[in-house]
């Protein structure tokens, strides 16, 4: 029995809908199925923000899906969606499912109460109750413009209340990968989390080691890029998710050396992606694990060896410590290596090297990571600044400008 809110009761317009899901919507509809914009644009939508996709979901089996548009395709094995596509675009329909009730220990948990499979039709209502916060649970009908609200979301979302749908310690149990949300979501629309919702997070947290790596790290990654990772990582700490379990933010947030640069890197990513330029997660990545590599670095060029060799070392070492906590994968490796090899050559202002420093492919990046390090006193800014003056001269000038060194 969900509560209808009609047209005139709620702030969504239906030209705010994509045109294909929208299309989605009323193709399903006329062929006799329920059919509903579902989840995170519903959400976005009520708080006044651009939903970045759309999913649709449906009563209508993903082989009714199939049979009401040409061009669409079946996608997964265990839970089947279909992608429904018009031109360029693809809006993902999912059958309205349940998720059966469990206790830990059963088959379909493991001994931690975590979700193992979630794989049934259900019904609307159903639906509504498997997703993770109220706010999430709403469903947007385009064709009579009205938003159906099983749990108590629309007025959450008035609220600016972030409240998890069910036992919240239940809930992180089945899914741990829930208490990330929370953070990377109520950071995001700026919302508060529900007294209740937050209690268990900080029982609950050790949760987290037993979510596969991949998936793990597909969420980190999200939560990085999300425009909101320094709000995102403050709240994480303030939930002390990031610690431990996470030492790629706990590193990166608490060490007094590293922690300004690694928090001036999260901003600078943020910047970024409001300014609609491209970010590079190895980039932020390598800003993250700097203090470590740093701290090894120091380690052994106070033992004697030679910058270089020990910079090698350091960063072996730090990619190593990683792998036992987070396993960043390894195809963000290269990028991350060259970036911080190239940090001691900023130091290095004499003869043929400044020149062969800014030929080289990776240069740009390598100096806006000096520059941010330098930025956050991590690196000599006088020497930042030279640099900066040093691209923006000609040959003769630069000639002039080599500092000699004994
Ligand atoms: P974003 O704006 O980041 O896309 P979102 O809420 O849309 O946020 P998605 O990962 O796209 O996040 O998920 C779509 C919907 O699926 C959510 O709104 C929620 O209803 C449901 N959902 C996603 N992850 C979970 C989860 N771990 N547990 C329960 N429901 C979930
Ligand atoms: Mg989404």
């Amino acid at each position: 029995k969900p509560v209808i809110y009609t047209k005139d009761k709620h702030n969504i317009r239906k030209e705010s809908i994509s045109r294909c899901a929208r299309r989605t919507c009323e193709d399903l509809q006329r062929a006799g199925h329920a059919a509903f914009v579902v989840g995170g644009a519903v959400r976005d939508l009520l708080v006044g923000r651009l939903p970045k996709d759309f999913d649709v979901a449906t009563s209508a089996t993903p082989e009714e899906v199939r049979s009401v548009f040409r061009r669409s395709r079946i996608i997964g094995r265990r839970f089947q969606i279909v992608h429904v596509l018009c031109g360029q675009e693809v809006v993902e329909t999912s059958t309205f499912r349940a998720v059966l009730t469990r206790e830990a220990g059963d088959e379909n948990t493991d001994e931690h109460g975590r979700m193992l499979s979630d794989n049934v039709f259900g019904t609307q209502a159903e639906d509504a109750a498997r997703r993770d916060f109220t706010m999430n649970a709403l469903f947007y009908d385009p064709v009579k413009e009205e938003v159906w609200d099983y749990h108590h979301g629309m007025k959450d979302v008035q609220a600016k209340r972030l409240v998890m749908i069910g036992d919240p310690a239940l809930r992180y149990r089945e899914d741990p990968v829930r208490m990330l949300r929370a953070a990377r979501l109520a950071a995001k629309l700026g919302f508060t989390i529900d007294a209740k919702t937050e209690a268990p997070i900080h029982t609950h947290r050790h949760l987290i080691k037993n979510v596969p790596q991949a998936r793990l790290f597909e969420e980190i990654l999200k939560l990085l890029l999300s425009g909101n990772a320094a709000e995102c990582a403050l709240l994480l700490r303030k939930l002390e998710l990031h610690h431990g379990l996470l030492p790629l933010l706990d590193a990166a947030l608490d060490d007094p050396d590293t922690g300004p640069f690694a928090m001036a890197a999260l901003r600078a990513t943020d910047e970024r992606l409001a300014a609609d330029k491209p970010v590079s997660p190895a980039f932020l990545l390598a800003a993250l694990l700097w203090g470590r590599v740093e701290k090894s670095l120091k380690r052994h060029e106070l033992a004697g060896e030679p910058t270089m060799p020990a910079l090698h070392s350091a960063m072996h070492e730090a990619l190593d410590a990683q792998r036992e906590s987070l396993a960043i994968p390894r195809r963000f490796d290269a990028t991350m290596k060259e970036l911080w090899l190239l940090q001691p050559r900023f130091l290095q202002r004499g003869g043929q090297r400044p020149f062969r420093l800014i030929e080289h492919p990776r240069f740009r990046a390598a100096y806006d990571f000096f520059e941010l390090r330098a930025r956050s006193g991590n690196a000599p800014l006088d020497i930042a600044q030279w640099w900066e003056r040093f691209q923006d001269v000609n040959v003769d000038q630069r000639e002039r400008m080599l500092v000699s060194e004994e």
